[in-house]
């Protein structure tokens, strides 16, 4: 039984897929839950891009969906938050006001400059970029009150090589720090298995996975991050063997912001 949590439509405007389509694909694959988890980034350091949604029509959308395709498929309303340091106070806000099952808290930028295009690399080794992602990212969590889960925790290893071929173990230290402040606050972590298909490896190592476990984590979600219909749920059965061997015996699904662990 696939819960996917990370799931674009086409109210994201990196996005092409009808939400109908990919809600039509979770009934196909049966999935037991499909959490819609569109892009919102505010003050995104590239203006070209507008990663804004009108959350009216996003939640009367999902709403239409729910009317569609409810007695077939439980449909969350989630939302991915691009998170930075000095937006933490207005992403609240609009949690608070928007009446969210599921919150993705996720790094898209570092230090007001681009991840995707690279800006933020210039000039850093890979451990300064790191520590400097990792820094952010501990303030974020700090601070940011209305998220369920950290988003792709090791992105930065999807944008470039030379951080790729770092080793997390290296980071534990902080990465040690950052669990714990997740754990004391209720919050978790995702899996996300978008890299599956385009690096044909997992980011976060079991490794991290075993760490995060050890600390005591138990929050973890899964999600395809998927912009298109036919990859939902990729990868989850693989993901579902290393978590049984790590030693988690739950994912977690959300409603209303709570959590619920389900059986794997
Ligand atoms: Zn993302
Ligand atoms: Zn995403």
């Amino acid at each position: 039984m696939y819960y996917d949590y990370h799931v674009h439509s086409h109210f994201s405007s990196d996005c092409d897929s009808q939400m109908k389509d990919v809600i039509e694909s979770a009934i196909e694959f049966k999935l037991k839950e499909v959490c819609i988890t569109d892009h919102i980034d505010y003050d995104y350091c590239d203006p070209s891009i507008n990663f804004e949604i009108d959350l009216n029509q996003y939640s009367s959308h999902i709403q239409l969906m729910r009317d569609r395709y409810g007695d077939r498929i439980k449909i969350l309303k989630g939302i991915e938050m691009g998170i930075q340091p000095h937006i933490v106070d207005k992403c609240d806000r609009i949690i608070e006001k928007g009446d969210f099952d599921f919150v993705i808290s996720s790094m898209h930028t570092c230090n007001r400059q681009d991840l995707y295009n690279r800006d933020f690399f210039k000039g850093k080794s890979p451990r300064e970029a790191y520590l400097k992602y990792f820094e952010e990212m501990l303030f974020c969590i700090k601070n940011f009150k209305n998220f369920s889960v950290l988003g792709h925790l090791n992105i930065l290893a999807r944008y470039d090589d030379g951080v790729a071929k770092e080793n997390l173990t290296d980071y534990f230290d902080v990465l040690e720090v950052i669990f714990k402040e997740l754990i004391i606050r209720d919050k978790g972590i995702e899996i996300n298995t978008s890299s599956l298909r385009y690096k044909d490896t997992l980011l976060l190592s079991p490794a991290v996975l075993k760490f995060y476990h050890s600390l005591g984590g138990e929050i973890i979600t899964l999600g395809s991050d998927t912009h298109v219909p036919n990859t939902l749920a990729h990868g989850f059965d693989y993901i579902y063997d290393i978590l049984k061997d790590i030693g988690f015996k739950y994912i977690t699904a959300f409603e209303k912001m709570e959590p619920r662990f389900v059986r794997i």
